[in-house]
């Protein structure tokens, strides 16, 4: 039996704002236990919330930039469930009316080699408060309350079931955690807890219309967890299904140590958390005008930044839209062209997604912690362009500005003119070169002479070591020929 693989995403992306979503407590992370609390979240008789605005404008920055509505009007609905840290006996989310509705989010993905690009709808995102944390470290051998992270503002971003593969729910994932951090409405730390994944997972077989049972994996925090979980458990589902059970719905966690998934609860219904509207909460209205203030505050887009990369810098769609997958890449991209010159475009995408890319890979960092500055890298490639170093040669330039431990000391120019780098175009040392070359390999130059012209390329590779690395390959090549046909 041959089976298809059906995912929904719910995502938790804790909001940048300074303070809570329905009070004035600070939402900084990492605080003692218990510091960052007022009357609303401790769930004091009498205290009554307020709105935060920065936290409901953030929420209309997501519907832009995802095409989705933004409801001129939604509702605060109570959540009613018990748990030690929801003092209250109930969050304060979205129910019937959230304030995100529809949208789409898009990204490449690979298949069979090839990048496709996929895009997946969104239901909805709505905001709510986060609750509490059980400390469940030994602390006197009891269980610790902390009630910091309660009433914290989060945007809950949830998906069809449109995705069909663990890698696909990873590849959305990533550009979801990129659009958020693009747009500054969360700060995408995933240890932290500020963007995490519920997983929804199901299987069935292919051809089949409806949609098998599903099950939940719960507060998935890293993209190899998402990925991981999810493989684990269309496994687990199928193994179940072929052995002539049937899959119950439950909401599971995941184990990373032990990688698999467990059943932590049954899964509950919405009724069974008897939502309704909170009365201590108005309706909340969003005006056309507040909308469109929202708007023109808003940073270039990526979408819109990729066609402009096209535009401005002829660069192709592909490499575009791989320089602005990131803030932080795109704009280093642009420093590096403010710097090195237009025309400098494709040389400085080259080399984004070449050595630096694979640098920054290795070494496991982020281009905003590169050690090498965009006007640094831009110095580098005016040296390419004006023929002082080759293209092969700078690499070994590069590695040494990275490598370097002070800002002096990453200077191109200093750097090859300290190791003796500069390009062989002094004709004469080339001409030297290439008759020595050509003594020692006189069957190459036979072949050559008979016409097989590849053999040119066998004697360009002996030049080019003879010289280090350092001659001019252009030069080289005309001077190769002109004796070669001489
Ligand atoms: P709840 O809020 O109870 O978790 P929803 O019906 O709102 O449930 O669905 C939550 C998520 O589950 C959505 O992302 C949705 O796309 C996804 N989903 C629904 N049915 C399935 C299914 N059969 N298989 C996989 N995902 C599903
Ligand atoms: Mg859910």
């Amino acid at each position: 039996m041959q089976w298809e693989v059906v995912i929904g995403l719910e995502t938790h992306t804790q909001l940048t704002t300074q303070t809570k979503i329905f009070s004035g407590s600070p939402t900084q992370f990492g605080a003692e236990p218990n510091t960052q609390t007022s009357p609303v979240d401790l769930a004091l008789p009498g205290a009554l919330p307020v709105m935060n605005r920065g936290a409901v404008e953030r929420a209309i920055q997501f519907g832009l930039a995802i095409g989705a509505t933004v409801a001129p009007h939604s509702v605060f609905a109570r959540k009613n469930y018990f748990y030690p840290d929801l003092p209250k006996g109930y969050q304060i989310s979205q129910m019937d009316l959230p304030i995100v509705q529809g949208g789409r989010v898009s990204f490449p993905l690979e298949v069979d080699g090839k990048t496709e690009i996929r895009s997946v709808q969104l239901t909805r995102a709505h905001l709510e408060e986060d609750a509490g944390k059980s400390l469940h470290e030994d602390y006197h051998g009891m269980t610790g309350i902390d009630l910091n992270r309660a009433g914290t503002p989060l945007l809950e971003i949830v998906t069809e079931p449109d995705m069909r593969s663990a890698a696909e729910a990873v590849a959305y994932a990533k550009a979801l955690h990129a659009l958020v951090t693009w747009l500054g409405i969360c700060d995408g730390n995933m240890q932290e807890g500020s963007f995490r994944c519920d997983a929804n997972v199901s299987v069935r077989p292919v051809g089949q219309k409806e949609f098998g049972t599903r099950c939940e994996i719960k507060n998935l925090n890293s993209f190899r967890f998402l990925e991981d979980a999810i493989n684990y458990e269309v496994r687990r589902q199928i193994e179940l299904i072929e052995d002539g059970g049937r899959v119950v719905q439950a909401t599971r966690l995941y184990d990373p140590d032990k990688k698999e998934t467990r059943e932590m609860r049954s899964k509950e219904d919405a009724h069974d958390y008897r939502y309704f509207p909170d009365p201590d909460l108005p309706p909340l209205v969003v005006s056309a005008e507040w909308i469109a203030r929202v708007k023109a505050a808003m940073p270039e887009l990526p979408g819109a930044m990729r066609e402009r990369f096209v535009r401005d810098y002829s660069l192709s769609e592909y490499d575009a839209a791989v320089l602005t997958q990131s803030k932080a890449m795109a704009n280093y991209f642009e420093a590096v062209v403010a710097a090195a010159g237009k025309e400098q475009a494709k040389p400085a995408a080259n080399w984004l997604m070449g050595d630096v890319a694979s640098t920054l890979n290795r070494e496991g960092i982020e281009i905003a912690a590169a050690p090498v500055a965009a006007t640094q890298l831009a110095l580098l490639l005016q040296r390419i362009a004006d023929g002082t170093i080759s293209n092969k040669i700078a690499k070994e330039v590069f590695g040494a500005m990275w490598d370097a431990k002070s800002d002096s000391a990453k200077l191109a120019d200093d750097i090859i003119e300290s190791k003796g780098l500069k390009q062989i175009s002094d004709s004469g040392a080339l001409e030297k070169i290439v008759d020595d070359v050509l003594a020692a390999n006189t069957k190459s130059v036979e072949e050559f002479r008979a016409g097989k012209e590849q053999a040119i390329n066998a004697l360009m590779g002996q030049a080019m070591k003879a010289s280090k690395g350092k001659a001019n390959p252009a030069q080289l090549t005309e001077l190769l020929k002109k004796k070669l046909t001489a």
